[in-house]
């Protein structure tokens, strides 16, 4: 049988990376990481502390300095749902917040958050059989992964399917704000220093601003089972 694979999804923010990853993972039975929950977790350890300010941005020294109390885990809760767990407590819709959306970008500038959570994310993937989905993914965390797709779409079909999903969940949120939330996020991921958001020179580039899901995972399904051949 051939290795399992390692598979990088990065991309701009709400372009269905997610979305696209777990359904990916569930039909080749790999895990599914996603990489943007960890950096949304520290965030909230942060906002919480009172580190962190969407005007403000954030005190490095304080956030870098307390990582080691930062324990961030995915485990199945009780509905059997796989969910992200910040020092034990289940955050899974917590980190979705727009509190955290504001924000989350500040303290994923910074490099010593970074190193942190990059050693979790490739311990998670020792033997391969893996979909991880974020900025870094091909670039950082896994260069040599065998298949590496970075996900684009314009930003008005971005923001309108980001706003659907927040108004699903209940959240009041305009679209004005959604958009602008999104254009800052990508423009401060895109512009740091240490591991911007940028395609790998060997990602399979998929806009889907006109695609449907179905025929997303369709195309990307097909890349992947051409690698096992
Ligand atoms: O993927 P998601 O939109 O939830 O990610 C939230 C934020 O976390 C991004 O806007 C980015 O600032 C940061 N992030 C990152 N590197 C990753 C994943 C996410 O910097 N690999």
């Amino acid at each position: 049988m051939m290795k399992p694979l390692t598979i990088a999804i990065d991309g701009h923010s709400s372009t269905g990376k997610s979305t696209l990853a777990k359904a990916l993972a569930k039909s080749m039975g790999y895990v599914y990481v996603d990489s943007g929950a960890m950096y949304r977790a520290v965030a909230l350890f942060a906002l919480r502390k009172g580190w962190v300010s969407k005007e403000n941005g954030c005190d490095a020294v304080a956030i870098e300095s307390t990582l080691d109390q930062v324990q961030i885990t995915f485990e199945l809760d009780a509905a059997g749902v796989n969910a992200t767990f910040l020092n034990g407590q289940r955050v899974e819709e917590e980190i979705r917040e727009m509190a955290v959306s504001h924000v989350v970008s500040h303290v994923a500038k910074l490099s010593e958050v970074r190193r942190y959570l990059v050693a979790l994310q490739q311990a998670m993937s020792r033997n391969g059989g893996v979909v991880m989905d974020g900025r870094d993914i091909g670039t950082v965390v896994f260069p040599n992964a065998e298949l590496k797709i970075f996900m684009t779409a314009s930003d008005d079909v971005r923001a309108a399917r980001r706003k659907a999903e927040l108004d699903f969940k209940g959240q009041d949120v305009t679209f004005q704000e959604v958009l602008e939330n999104l254009k800052s996020r990508d423009k401060a991921d895109m512009e740091r220093s240490d591991s911007p958001l940028i395609a790998a020179e060997d990602a399979r580039t998929l806009d889907n601003s006109t695609m449907n899901r179905e025929d997303q995972f369709e195309l990307v399904l097909g890349w992947t089972q051409s690698l096992l051949v």
